[in-house]
């Protein structure tokens, strides 16, 4: 049974606050997004693959208290988990290519203007 890391009241794996000290345990308010949180002083960040591979451009990088994309270097070795989602991958990209965007979106509303004419 999981517990609330802060109270350690009895939870659910879809529980999205903690019902006792309301501590926040899901992202975005959906069950389906966890927010993983760190337990002890070290930010996740130090711990956490996406800054071993320095993929993550998160702003809150390196220090990091909580993270919903969070994935454990440690975890990663021992285990073969799942890669990320193709939404994660997309975000991933989407930041480490800011630039491009916007330049493809001006370009976007550029040819849209024109057409429209
Ligand atoms: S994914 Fe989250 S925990 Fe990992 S490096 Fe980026 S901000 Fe830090
Ligand atoms: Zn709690």
């Amino acid at each position: 049974m999981l517990s609330c890391p802060r109270c350690q009241a009895t939870i659910e794996p879809t529980t999205i606050q903690c019902p006792r000290c309301r501590l926040t345990l899901k992202a975005h308010g959906h069950p389906g997004i966890p927010l993983h949180r760190t337990e002890g002083d070290e930010p996740l960040c130090a711990t956490c693959l996406y800054d071993a591979d320095d993929t993550c451009n998160f702003p809150q990088r390196p220090h990091a208290d909580t993270c919903t994309l969070y994935r454990s270097v440690n975890a990663a070795k021992d285990v073969e988990q799942p890669s990320p989602s193709p939404g994660q991958q997309l975000g991933f990209w989407l930041r480490n290519h800011r630039g491009l965007v916007g330049i493809v979106g001006l370009l976007l509303l550029s040819l849209v203007l024109v057409l429209v004419r």
